[in-house]
């Protein structure tokens, strides 16, 4: 049960004046359901005004509050470019105010020609004219009241204003009570950290880098002590010890040797699995480094002791994807592998269920289906989870209790995650690491290209499937508004099948309906289809050998793990595969530096350590967005710092049989409910 100390923060966003069910939408898309939401949902950045008499005093670029009066409105004849509002400051210095959209009923409103107005907002140039566009803020008082004092600046969606979002993130930190303190005092002390509630004021007052580093810590803590939770938990389980005599695995011809660290990976699977308590690992390898061979080596050592093992995937087509390499490569075994979703249905079904429960189908890949209650196992003892990130430790933790006892699990992924983090996000697992890829891997010729030549490209691609050859088109992400991705990619997927016929080009996007979605992909996958259109849905792990050239639009926008992961969808055949990033013009630092860094390597795990670097971490520690303002956890270095204080910190709290004792038990139970770890709580021992 959640303490009663929370309740406050749990309350629905609507117990806050003004919300109603014309704000529940954006508030939903900014994650902003509950007072808590809107207590953690810190300013991107902070606004810092200064008031001036006249527009002399201040330079371009600068945010101003000065008075000003509207001396004309000007709209462009077709009424579809900007309304301007010409206004005089007291020396005649003429700047436009300028709104874009339906805003000049509004505008006029707040800006009645002849009457003086203070107006707030940055001081752009635009040709020869001084321009604010859109003002934050247009009053009859000014000053101070205007938000003079450092404003925060907060992520909106459609539909909200600034003004909104400050006033109930304000009216949330009323409701914020004061929690009992977890941080260890002397680490209180040493870091000067202000207590949480105050931390949480502070944050959204100012840049207050304390205040930042104390609640990104809170989160960190929280994390260490519920994965801690759940490592003691299973410790304490009994598994049941699978020692394989190898019989199976003798009989096994693969077409290749194990690389080195396929070998390791396999024995430290091995000797996991003849332990009394289940195991609990992830196999962590880059886009194809031959994760499912291990796998299989893993499903071979139970089936040799007499056991089942599952197998999940995350989509249909990968749950197939996957049956058909596993039935090829265990051909020699004799084994019976079945394959089962939610798409199964009547007599294939029964049988298949009828299979797992008599013990004659020994291993099964499939969708969530094979975990559900009407599915029996006779004697279920090992879980593979493919792509773990899309499971959360809570959904796994009830997956593994499916089976009789505890089944041992091994979790794959092939997002590399930062040494740095692996602690934060795997903490409760051990890792074993394929850090080498197969040999005679053909790189991925990487280039980029300005989108100006979007013609070259076109034309490129033409040839590309005039050879047979196949090929994915990434369309850009228009950040904010996902209707506008899907509309690019819509648009895209016309003028390719223009260029390339009809039949050549078929399209993912996020808002096809499944069966849809599913149907496109595998027309692509089976080679009827030569250029798949995408938004960047495109399935993890998805494998079409023949698909040999990426084209990426907007390079720059995506992240270097995201692009990284793009890009392993080619590279997978004989052909030697290119990767085209088509970027925009306007490129910043951090985006040129991604795309030089794309060209440079394909090792997943520095890209992923760059990435880390270049954004800084805020967005991993829950900060969500990085604005202008650098975010406090700012390196890797801190990052890491931070995260051994927590887990020490953690451990210490924790008795041998896993509960929390101690004065600062109670307070990190808290901790734990409001980061909505309650996992983690309810494995607590004697709590
Ligand atoms: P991933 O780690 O992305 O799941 P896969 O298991 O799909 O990678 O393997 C990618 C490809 O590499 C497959 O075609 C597989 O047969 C092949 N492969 C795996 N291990 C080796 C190896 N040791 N030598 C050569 N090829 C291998
Ligand atoms: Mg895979």
């Amino acid at each position: 049960m959640r303490p009663e100390v929370l309740n406050p923060l749990f309350a629905g966003a609507d117990s806050l004046k003004g919300v109603g069910p014309k704000l529940e939408k954006p508030l939903d898309k900014l994650g902003l359901t509950r007072v808590r939401d809107f207590a953690f949902h810190l300013p991107d950045r902070f606004i810092d005004r200064r008031v001036i008499a006249n527009l002399d005093e201040a330079t371009v670029g600068e945010n101003v509050i000065v008075e000003l009066t509207p001396t004309q409105y000007r709209q462009s004849r077709s009424g579809r470019g900007p309304f301007n509002v010409l206004a005089s400051d007291v020396l005649g210095n003429v700047v436009s105010l300028t709104y874009f959209g339906r805003a000049s009923y509004s505008a006029k409103k707040s800006l009645p020609l002849g009457e003086k107005r203070w107006v707030a907002g940055r001081l752009d140039q635009y040709g020869d004219m001084l321009q604010i566009v859109h003002p934050d803020h247009v009053s009859e008082n000014g000053g101070a009241a205007m938000g003079t004092v450092c404003e925060p600046v907060y992520a909106l969606s459609d539909g909200l204003t600034q003004n909104r979002v400050q006033a109930l993130v304000q009216q949330a930190l009323e409701d914020v009570p004061d929690l009992p303190e977890w941080i260890d005092p002397g680490q209180l002390d040493r870091k000067e950290w202000p207590a949480w509630r105050d931390a949480l004021v502070l944050a959204h007052k100012g840049p207050h880098k304390a205040a930042r580093d104390r609640l990104a810590y809170d989160e960190l803590f929280a994390s260490a002590l519920a994965l801690m939770l759940v490592k003691a938990d299973n410790r304490r389980r009994k598994g049941v010890p699978l020692r394989g005599d190898g019989h199976l695995r003798d009989r096994l011809r693969l077409p290749f040797d194990l690389t080195a660290a396929q070998k390791r990976s396999v024995r430290e699977i091995e000797d996991d699995l003849a332990q009394n308590h289940p195991m609990l690992r992830l196999l962590q390898g880059d886009v194809g480094s031959g994760k499912t061979a291990v796998a299989l080596h893993a499903m071979l050592i139970a089936v040799e002791s007499g056991a089942q093992a599952a197998m999940l995937a995350p989509t249909e087509i990968l749950a197939r994807q996957h049956y058909d390499t596993l039935v090829e490569m265990a051909r020699g075994t004799g084994i019976e592998i079945a394959v089962l979703t939610g798409r199964d249905k009547g007599r294939a079904r029964e049988s298949i269920l009828m299979g797992l429960l008599d013990g004659s189908i020994d291993v099964v890949v499939g969708t969530h289906a094979i975990f559900q209650d009407s599915v029996a196992y006779r004697n279920l003892a090992l879980v593979v989870i493919d792509e773990q990130h899309r499971f959360g430790v809570n959904q796994r933790l009830l997956l593994q209790q499916k089976a009789r006892g505890t089944a041992h699990c091994l979790s794959m992924t092939a997002t590399p995650i930062p040494r740095t983090l692996t602690l934060a996000q795997y903490g409760e697992m051990d890792v074993s690491k394929l850090d080498e890829l197969p040999p005679g891997r053909q790189p991925i010729d990487t280039r980029v290209i300005a989108n100006e030549r979007m013609g070259d490209v076109v034309a490129g691609l033409r040839r590309h499937v005039g050879e047979g050859k196949q090929a994915y088109w990434v369309c850009p992400m228009v950040r904010e508004h996902e209707t506008e991705d899907i509309a690019a990619a819509e648009e895209r997927f016309d003028t390719m099948r223009a260029a390339l016929g009809e039949n050549a080009v078929t399209l993912v996007h996020g808002q096809l309906p499944a069966d849809v979605k599913d149907a496109n992909m595998a027309r692509f996958a089976s080679g009827e289809v030569a250029v798949l259109v995408a938004t960047t849905v495109i399935e993890v792990g998805v494998n079409v050998p023949n698909a040999s050239l990426m084209v990426i639009e907007q390079a720059e926008r995506f992240g270097l793990a995201q692009l990284h992961q793009l890009r392993g969808r080619v590279g997978r055949g004989a052909e030697k595969s290119v990767c085209l990033l088509l970027r925009g013009d306007a490129l910043s630092e951090t985006g040129r530096e991604r795309l030089a860094l794309m060209r440079e390597t394909q090792d997943g795990f520095r890209l992923a350590e760059e990435d880390l670097r270049l954004r800084g971490g805020g967005e991993i520690l829950g900060t969500r967005q990085s604005g202008e303002q650098a975010f406090v956890l700012a390196s890797p270095e801190q990052i890491t710092e931070l995260l051994e204080v927590a887990h020490a910190d953690a451990r210490l709290l924790m008795d041998r049989d896993g509960g929390l004792t101690g004065p600062r038990g109670e307070a990190a139970r808290i901790a734990l409910y409001l980061f909505e770890r309650d996992y983690g709580v309810q494995l607590l021992r004697g709590g």
